[in-house]
């Protein structure tokens, strides 16, 4: 299994293969770690490029498996996705990261926004925005320093998704384009739906030095968001040169291995001191 590097996630030599057997025995593992509370939530800072400050922070699931350690999302969320589990989760991961961002304010740390992934079954589901609320309510957290990546997959339903995240912003709730540049989808979106945010995905990040074709893609996507008055955060951004060319061509954040991996909570307190 291929873990990113400086994590603090355990490698670990087996992994659940596609069998049926054995995705039933992982559905049945998913719901009991939700019963036995096995779920961590880990902090990625998103730093503005400008002054390198720490602006907002992305909070990513991991499991804390009793055998298997540290297990990442990407062996997981699939599984959970398919067997509707996701919802459970994702309900989980909300209040989580919610209660956590109340938690730091509280301790007197700087605000700041948490961004929450939605999967695409959180995102159709009828009641997410009342759900939402609720866990803004009962956390004590404004709306204001929630923030939902969703991906463009989840736009290609415009109906859908522009009720939907009208409710959202409503709320005052401030929604982000995760992956962007690699989903199926128009741009008809970007101008119609309340999107206050781009992610450029790390495909595109990872290769700027080498490939003129995505530099330029990423360059691209800076200059639309500008002028669609959309801010734009450059996701795994990994080295010196990468970070230099996004400057450059005044990207507003980035995010990536090259100044913090997702960390605990605690160590996020530590650097918002
Ligand atoms: P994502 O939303 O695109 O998250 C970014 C992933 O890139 C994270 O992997 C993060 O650890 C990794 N990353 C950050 N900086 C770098 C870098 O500089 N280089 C490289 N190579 N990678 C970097 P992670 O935590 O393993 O999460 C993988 C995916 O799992 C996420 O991709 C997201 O799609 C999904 N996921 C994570 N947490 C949740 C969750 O709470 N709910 C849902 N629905 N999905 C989640
Ligand atoms: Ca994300
Ligand atoms: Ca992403
Ligand atoms: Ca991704």
């Amino acid at each position: 299994v291929k873990d990113s590097g400086k994590n603090d996630c355990l490698l670990y030599s087996e992994s659940w293969d596609n069998s049926s057997l054995e995705r039933l025995t992982l559905q049945h593992e998913l719901k009991r770690a939700i019963q036995r509370d096995e779920f961590v939530l880990h902090y990625q800072p998103q730093y503005h490029l400008g002054t390198g400050e720490i602006v907002g922070v992305e909070a990513l699931i991991r499991w804390q498996h009793p055998e298997r350690g540290l297990v990442p999302p990407g062996l997981f969320i699939p599984q959970a996705e398919e067997s509707g589990i996701i919802m459970q989760i994702g309900d989980w991961v909300l209040e989580e990261a919610c209660r956590q961002n109340k938690a730091w304010q509280e301790a007197g740390l700087r605000h700041i926004p948490v961004s929450v992934n939605l999967s695409i079954r959180q995102f159709l589901q009828q009641n997410l925005t009342e759900k939402v609320s609720d866990i803004l309510n009962r956390t004590g957290l404004k709306a204001e320093y929630l923030d939902l990546e969703i991906t463009e997959t989840m736009t290609m339903d415009v109906k859908h998704a522009s009720r939907c995240l009208l409710e959202l912003t409503k709320l005052g709730i401030n929604i982000s384009i995760d992956d962007f540049g690699t989903g199926y989808s128009s741009f008809h979106y970007l101008k119609t739906l309340p999107i206050g945010r781009l992610k450029i995905d790390r495909s595109f990040v990872r290769d700027i030095q080498q490939d003129p074709g995505d530099a330029a893609i990423v360059a691209a996507i800076i200059a639309m968001a500008h002028n669609l008055n959309l801010q734009v955060i450059a996701e795994g951004v990994e080295n010196e040169v990468q970070m230099q060319f996004l400057q450059k061509h005044l990207c507003d954040e980035m995010q990536g291995y090259l100044w913090s991996p997702p960390v605990t909570g605690g160590k996020i307190s530590a650097l918002l001191q």
